[in-house]
């Protein structure tokens, strides 16, 4: 059929996983450095010259590369082999520990392939994988950087020589290489804020917390969106019939990839340490179509979480609008569709001393990402988070909240986030002995230490009816963990 083309979709699996593999900072960024630069979509077009072009109907994110070539067009299945086999050569040689997978389908846009067939594909493993080789010789010594593949030589590294894996040696690049490239997500957004970049340690990273903080505790914060399948659904199966929604399903991922680069920049550039020190304060690991996860100063984690996710609602309700619109009049003439909310993003936030491991930090954030948007079904901004150093690795005992019960901001503080700030006032002993108080004995006697210490104001809000006990507190967040959240919380 005319007009329809074949979409081959190519991206690393695990890929924050992949990249914190190796416990430093720079390893990561030469490793986000060398996937930029792979993936870039003139690097991409080299590679499989005239068999496919870049799919100019794909939003960007970082180590996803989407191909297409008119369906009309000889053997489809060979055809895409062969692009197959040329991009997976290239990342492998990129990429050396990586792993990637690919899917294919044909239709008349790449909206509708994607919710039609390249997604269900992948839910259900029907992709060509490519895994990185397996060791020849069983004896071989493991890398010494990562602990995960097999040495593949010996290399000056800072302190002396090590046995390095292939993918280590791609992150084993000298100091001075080290600064983001323009392609990568912390290039991208230095050139967008227009200032200098992050330390390269994660100790120096933490440092430029507040004087307060002790500046030696990292946030690691994960943001996914909610809903946006449901909502790229609608309108791939919507957009066939309509003509009016089939420009909006050319340019929706183009526009929504664009609201996460500028809610992720309006984040960074409004940090309190950002302007301090006039240099970017957050690492941004992987910035992808609605998926973004950063390191950052353990005290400006609630500033960028909540500004991120403020923002980021804001825009895409903006880009969204008229076509939810649009949808909700079609499906409001249909039976049993309920009516589509513009889609929002969900974050989970874990703190820890600066030198705990990476990519345990990311799979932590990970959970408590899952945990926020389980909690609310994926229908609401929402928030999750977890303080190691002082909690323990376990998933926390407190709820998720709602991101509308901890606004600030522009759009109006809400009493809740208000109330936060009123708590954090209370010295830092007193609120820990009221913690241990609600632990070992529940909230009303915490109360009543707060009382006889003239606190009992600021802890009031998160206190439930003194004469229905059972009920929730009238912030909507229990004293347990309002005191949590303060440790963190930002001094106002
Ligand atoms: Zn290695």
């Amino acid at each position: 059929m005319s007009g329809e083309f074949v979409y081959v979709d190519f991206g690393a699996v695990r890929i924050q996983q992949y990249l914190t593999r190796t416990a430093g900072l720079r390893g990561h960024r030469a490793a986000s450095n060398t996937l930029a630069r792979a993936t870039a979509d003139e690097q991409v077009a080299r590679v499989v010259g005239d068999l496919a072009e870049v799919n100019p109907e794909a939003g960007q994110a970082d180590g996803v590369v989407s191909l297409r070539f008119p369906a009309a067009a000889g053997d489809r299945a060979e055809r895409v082999r062969r692009v197959q086999d040329r991009v997976l050569a290239h990342l492998r040689r990129a990429l050396p520990g990586a792993e990637f997978q690919s899917v294919w389908g044909a239709g008349q846009s790449y909206l509708a392939v994607y919710a039609d067939i390249l997604q269900p594909k992948a839910r259900a493993g029907r992709v060509r994988h490519d895994l990185p080789p397996v060791a020849e010789f069983p004896l071989a010594v493991p890398c010494r950087m990562c602990h995960t593949d097999p040495a593949a030589g010996t290399e000056p590294v800072a302190d002396g020589e090590l046995a390095l894996c292939l993918d280590c040696s791609m992150r084993n690049v000298p100091h001075r290489q080290t600064v983001a490239d323009v392609r990568s997500p912390e290039g991208a957004l230095l050139r967008e804020i227009g200032l200098g970049s992050a330390p390269d340690d994660f100790a120096g990273l933490a440092a430029l917390g507040g004087a307060a903080s002790g500046g030696n505790h990292l946030a690691t914060v994960a943001v996914d969106g909610n809903a946006f399948g449901v909502f790229f659904k609608a309108l791939a199966d919507e957009g066939r019939r309509d003509t009016r929604l089939r420009k909006a399903k050319r340019e929706i991922s183009a526009a929504l990839s664009t609201a996460t680069r500028e809610a992720l920049a309006v984040a960074a550039l409004e940090l309190p340490a950002t302007m301090e020190h006039e240099r970017l304060c957050v690492v941004p690991h992987v910035v992808g179509g609605d998926d973004v996860l950063v390191s950052l100063p353990a005290d400006q984690a609630w500033w960028f979480t909540l500004m991120f996710l403020q923002e980021f609602g804001r825009r895409v309700r903006t880009e969204t609008a008229q076509v939810i619109d649009r949808l909700n009049e079609l499906r409001a003439g249909r039976l049993g569709l309920p009516a589509l909310e513009p889609p929002t993003a969900s974050a989970g936030v874990v703190f820890a001393h600066a030198a705990h491991p990476l990519n345990l930090l990311v799979e932590s954030a990970g959970q408590r990402l899952a945990e926020a948007k389980r909690a609310f079904g994926g229908r609401q901004a929402s928030v999750q988070w977890l303080d190691i150093t002082a909690d323990g690795p376990e998933a926390p005992a407190h709820p998720p909240l709602p991101l509308s019960l901890l606004r600030t901001g522009q759009g109006g503080e809400s009493a809740a986030a208000a109330a936060l700030s009123r708590l954090k006032r209370v010295p830092a002993s007193h609120r820990a002995r009221l913690a241990e108080a609600v632990r070992a004995s529940g909230p009303l006697t915490a109360a009543a230490l707060a009382d006889r210490v003239g606190h009992l104001t600021a802890v009031r809000p998160f206190l439930p009816p003194f004469d229905r006990p059972g009920q929730p507190a009238a912030s909507g967040i229990a004293l347990d963990a309002a005191l949590n959240l303060t440790r963190w919380w930002p001094c106002a």
